[in-house]
């Protein structure tokens, strides 16, 4: 989803982090900030191999590392395939947000805007993590 403000560039970003920016660190999360949904390994590498070859492994490290740095996130889709985006991430700590999924052709989009439902939890219960994630048709497939 694109907000309001431009994202900074992908090249800031990573150097924030204190960390290197590599060509793949580079063209990866640049390429998670111009997606308007959420990407599988397979998407993002075939992207990113428009400018530079890449192998499998050497991204799957990249993307588990832009992950950990907070730069990304990862969702699970019904489908059990992982996807990455950097929606959320770009202005700051990323809040927690929903996720939008279709049933008919798989995309996942972030809904930044979107508050979480709060959720009471009984007592002495602790919560790690919420996910919520809205499953139905996407603007494409109810044409
Ligand atoms: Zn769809
Ligand atoms: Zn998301």
């Amino acid at each position: 989803m694109s907000g309001a403000r431009p994202a900074p560039p992908p090249q800031s970003l990573i150097a924030a982090r204190g960390a290197r920016a590599t060509r793949t660190r580079v063209q990866t999360l640049g390429t998670l900030l111009a997606a308007h949904e959420a990407l599988t390994h397979h998407e993002i590498e075939r992207r990113v191999a428009r400018s530079h070859d890449v192998d499998r492994v050497t991204l799957y490290r990249v993307l588990e590392w832009l992950v950990g740095q907070g730069l990304a996130h990862k969702i699970a889709g019904e489908d059990r395939v992982w996807r990455y985006s950097a929606a959320g991430h770009a202005q700051g700590p990323s809040a927690t947000h929903a996720h939008f999924e279709c049933s008919d052709c798989g995309r996942v989009v972030c809904l930044d805007d979107s508050s979480m439902p709060a959720v009471s939890l009984p007592r002495g219960y602790r919560r790690h993590e919420v996910e919520v994630t809205v499953r139905g048709s996407c603007d494409d497939c109810q044409r």
